[in-house]
């Protein structure tokens, strides 16, 4: 079962952690795979724009790679989507590539 999340952010990465701590004998036998596509490499963390407003953060500290927040179980590609193919369940990213899903999460 291919799973695709669209979007690195807050709600993506915590659905994508959850699945793959939920799915790891899935995983490690190939019945499973967790593909996340994200417009950016790094993850924001929204929150800290108020600290950085009144001075308390740097805007590097708001910044994490976001590589790093995922379980290693979880395909990561920086490759926004440009298109949603819903009837035929695939995704055509900026590259050109195709990536095809049994469940797809738009976050
Ligand atoms: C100042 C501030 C304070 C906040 N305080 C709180 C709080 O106290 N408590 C709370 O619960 N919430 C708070 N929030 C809200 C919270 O931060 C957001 O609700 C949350 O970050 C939204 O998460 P998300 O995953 O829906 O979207 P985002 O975190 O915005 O993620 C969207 C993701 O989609 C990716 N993306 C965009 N376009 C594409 C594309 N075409 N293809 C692939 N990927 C794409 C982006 O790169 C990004 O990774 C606050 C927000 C702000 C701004």
């Amino acid at each position: 079962m291919k799973i695709l999340i669209v979007g690195g952010g807050m709600g993506g990465t915590i659905l994508a952690n959850n699945l793959a701590r939920r799915l790891v004998p899935e995983l490690k036998a190939g019945k499973a795979e967790i593909t996340m596509l994200s417009a950016s490499d790094k993850h924001m963390y929204q929150p800290g724009l108020l600290y950085l407003a009144v001075g308390r953060m740097t805007p590097d500290e708001l910044y994490r790679d976001q590589a790093s927040l995922l379980e290693s179980t979880i395909r990561f590609h920086v490759d926004p989507v440009e298109e949603f193919h819903l009837d035929d369940q695939h995704v055509k990213t900026r590259s050109g590539r195709v990536h095809a899903y049994d469940i797809l999460v738009i976050a």
